[in-house]
Parts: C-alpha cells; structure tokens; sequence
C-alpha cells in the first residue's frame, strides 16, 4: 500500500477561504502537480522547499484556473519522507475540488484521514508519540495543552521511552548471560543487584504512569461539576462563568434535568464545566434519572463547583450535596448573598462541608472574580507545577501501556525473589519491553495505528 501511489488532499479547512493548500504525497506527487501547475515565466527552473508563482491548468485543454503557488519537497527529505508537492491556490469550492477532481484524473488517490503522518510514521520520519503530538498540537485549546504537544513533538516522550528502553535491554542482557553462563565461573550481577535495577526502573515507569491525571487535564482541561439541589442557582451560575446564557433558567426546581458541558479559559487552563441535574431524592421517574446522572458525574469531575442557597434553610437534599463533597477537591458558593439570610458559612462547617466557602451572588456577580481565582488555585493544585522540561503522559493509550509494562516488571521482580526459573523471567522482561515499545510504535498492530491515525483529519 505504502510507497507505491500517490495521495492527495486538500490540507486546509474545507469551505471558503483566502487561500486553500492542496497537498500530493507520493512516487508521482511531482509530476502530478507538474501536470497542474507551470511556473511563470514557464522557463523557471523549480526549486525544491521554494514557494514559486505560476498558473493551475487543466492539462484537457491548458485553460488556466488560477494564480497560484507551488512548493516541492522532494523525499525521503520531506514530512512524509517521500516526495511532496502543494499547490496554494485562492481558496474557492469549486477551485479546490477541480484542482482535486484533476490530481485524482492524472492518477492519485484520495488520502485516508492521518494518511499523510501516517505515512511519515511507516516511513520512519516520526514515530506514534510524534504523530499523536501533532493532533494535539492541532486540538490545544490553552497554553499548557500547546506546550506539552510541542514537547512531544520535539520527542521528549520518545526520548524518555528509549531512555527507559535502554534500561530494560540492560537488564535483560544480565539475565540472559546469568542463564547462558550459569555454570561458568565468571562475574555475573548478583539476583540483589537485578531486582535493584527492576525496581529503579519500575519507579521511573509508575512515576511516568502516574503524571496521568496531570496530563490529561493538561491536554484536555479540568473538568468541574456543578452540584447543588434544585432552584440553588447552578445554572445561573454555569450562565455567569460563562458570560453566555446557555442552562434555562427558571424557578421551578429541578428544570436541569440533563447535564450540559461547557468549556470556559481559566488563566492558561480550560475548564469544563458540568451543570448536573438537582440532587433531590424524589419519586419523579425523569428526575431520578437526572439525579443518578448528577452523582455519576460528580463522580467523573475533577474538581466540585457545589451551591447552596443562603437564603433558604439547610436540609436534607443540601446534606446529600455535603455528602458528595467529601474527600473531593472544589469549592463552595454560598449563593443567593442579597437575599436574608438563613445559611451562613459556619452553618456549613458545622454540617461537614469541608470546602473552601464563597460567598456569591449570581444576581449581581458578586463574589465571581474570587471563584474564578480560586478555581485555578484548585487546577494548579491538581495539574501545576508543570515545567517544560518535565515528561508527562495525557493519552490514555499510553497510560495502559506503562500499566502493561508495570505488571509484567513486578512479575519479573517477583519471580526473582521466588526464584523463579530466569527464563520466565527473561520473559517478563521481554513482554514489559514489548508493552513499552508499543508507545512509540516499535511494536504495533494494525489495528492501534488504524484508531490512532484516524483521529486526524485528511490532509494532514
Ligand atoms: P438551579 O435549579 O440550581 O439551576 O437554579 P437556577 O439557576 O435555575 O435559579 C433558580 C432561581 O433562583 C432563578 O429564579 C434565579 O433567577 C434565582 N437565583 C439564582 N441565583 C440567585 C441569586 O444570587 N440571588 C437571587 N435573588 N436569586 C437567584
């Protein structure tokens, strides 16, 4: 399949635009854009990785399309590792699909979603923590998220795999000579001293295993729930952080009825915000349901938005939020604060609510600019103390990858302290390399670089 056609597509968004790129990857990708574009004047020798101005024609009847620019990059020097050629034209929607339509009839094919950086991978330009940091380079939504992605476009997790990888190969290498030279006299590294390097190198996987939650609230923002029972003022107060009226508004209790996500910028973090339905223990079919929903998505939350209406005595529905709270991260608002009142922060405490306490007004916006500070306080809590220099995952393919590679390590270290036959121990070690070569695509199925490349658009 690799290697031996040549693919096409638009590389911009689809749609209107001022210009519009169409991309060629492949053996005939230059004699294809050739076919389409001629340099002005035509005696103008092409330069490779130069942008030149020139004509689109159709090669039919040489009527020209369009002023437009090409650039070719011969491989294996190129992205993709094999010969490139984009065609910058104005970014029309008829243009674009002619100029397409015409590529296709001189002999491309259409490219697959990720087919351009997968064919980078195949051919060894990048490898899959690359390709994968270059979809969340595209997918960044704040400045941490962009930082991380560039990191690992640079290879910092390639770099720290192989540094890892060395380590196993080390360690496997002592074993296979203590089985090869068991009965001979010679200096072997002691049962200690192998299990001593498992264990540095189990530290350094679980550490890595562990930067998880960091990374993914890195990559995909902190997600925070809104919880409260009915009519508290959680949707007024989704509205307020959002400045968007978004969640209906009403004074019948219980109207949230399905949980509505929205993504708001906090300081250099993102935060998705989850309006829950009220808590409320009620015999009303739908309700329940709702309710069900609200747990089970403070549940996935990193963080608890949880509110309670100052003006309003404390009940039951308002303990069952308290209970919900507990051990988690968030904050309180007391809301309704220009109303009397009938709740204060002490009454609170006294119930159990640990969290910290705002007093708030979803009326007037008092009390926001101080719920907006203290969020990114309990984000940086969770994800901060990040520097550019530290790896981190925030895939969850990765992560069960070094799951992988952490069991077959502590069966490996187990089995020494059992003393186990070295040769199945030998394997142990073959399967947590194997596990962690996965992640930069040593070693890899069809099937995982199908799901990972197809999250990428076309063209890229
Ligand atoms: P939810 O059921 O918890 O989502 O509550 P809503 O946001 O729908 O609000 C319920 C009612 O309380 C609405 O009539 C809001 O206008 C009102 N409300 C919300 N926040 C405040 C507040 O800070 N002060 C006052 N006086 N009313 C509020």
């Amino acid at each position: 399949m690799y290697l031996e056609d040549t693919i096409v597509a638009l590389a911009t968004p689809p749609g209107r635009g001022p210009i519009a790129i169409v991309r060629l990857s492949g053996p005939r990708a230059i004699a294809i854009a050739q076919k389409l574009w001629h340099p002005r004047p035509l005696s103008a020798p092409i330069r490779p990785r130069q942008l030149q101005l020139g004509d689109i024609r159709d090669p039919n009847d040489c009527k020209t399309l369009d002023r437009g620019m090409c650039v070719v990059m011969p491989g294996p020097r190129s992205f993709t590792g094999e010969d490139i050629a984009e065609l910058h034209c104005h970014g029309g929607v008829y243009l674009v699909r002619r100029i397409i339509a015409l590529a296709l009839a001189e002999g491309a094919r259409l490219a697959e979603p990720g087919e351009f950086s997968r064919r980078a991978f195949h051919n060894g330009r990048i490898d899959l923590t690359e390709a994968e940091a270059i979809a969340d380079l595209i997918d960044a939504r704040d400045a941490n998220a962009l930082q991380q992605s560039l990191a690992n476009l640079a290879g910092a997790l390639a770099a720290r795999m192989h540094a890892l990888r060395d380590q196993m190969i080390a360690i496997r290498a002592h074993l296979e000579a203590a089985i090869d030279f068991s009965d001979e006299e010679i200096d072997l590294p002691s049962h200690e001293a192998i299990i001593a390097d498992i264990v540095s190198l189990s530290d350094s996987v679980s550490a890595l295993h562990q930067s998880f939650a960091r990374g993914r609230i890195m990559r995909e923002g902190a997600r925070a729930a809104i919880i409260g029972k009915p009519n508290v003022g959680k949707s007024s107060i989704l509205n307020l952080l959002l400045g968007v009226e978004r969640a209906i508004v009403t004074k019948i209790p219980g109207t949230t009825r399905d949980v509505i996500e929205e993504s708001l910028d906090l300081g250099d973090y993102s935060l998705v915000v989850m309006d829950t339905a009220g808590i409320r223990d009620t015999p009303e079919e739908v309700e329940q349901i709702g309710i069900g929903r609200a747990r089970a998505v403070a549940e996935q939350a990193d963080l608890l938005i949880s509110v309670f209406d100052s003006s309003d005595s404390f009940d039951t529905e308002d303990a069952a939020v308290v209970e919900i709270t507990q051990g988690r991260k968030g904050i309180a608002l007391l809301n309704k604060r220009d109303l009397a009142q009938r709740v204060s922060a002490d009454d609170l405490r006294n119930r159990g609510l640990a969290l910290p306490i705002l007093n708030f007004c979803a009326i007037t916006g008092d009390g926001l600019t101080q719920c907006k500070r203290r969020l990114v306080q309990e984000i940086d809590e969770l994800a901060g103390g990040w520097s550019a220099s530290d790896v981190i995952i925030s895939r969850e393919r990765h992560r069960d990858a070094l799951a992988r590679t952490l069991d077959a390590l502590n069966s490996a270290r187990s089995g020494l302290i059992g003393r186990a036959p070295l040769e199945i121990v030998a394997l142990d070690i073959a399967l947590a390399t194997e596990s962690l070569g996965s992640i930069t695509g040593e070693v890899s199925s069809e099937d995982v670089l199908d799901a990972i490349f197809r999250e990428f658009c076309i063209g890229k």
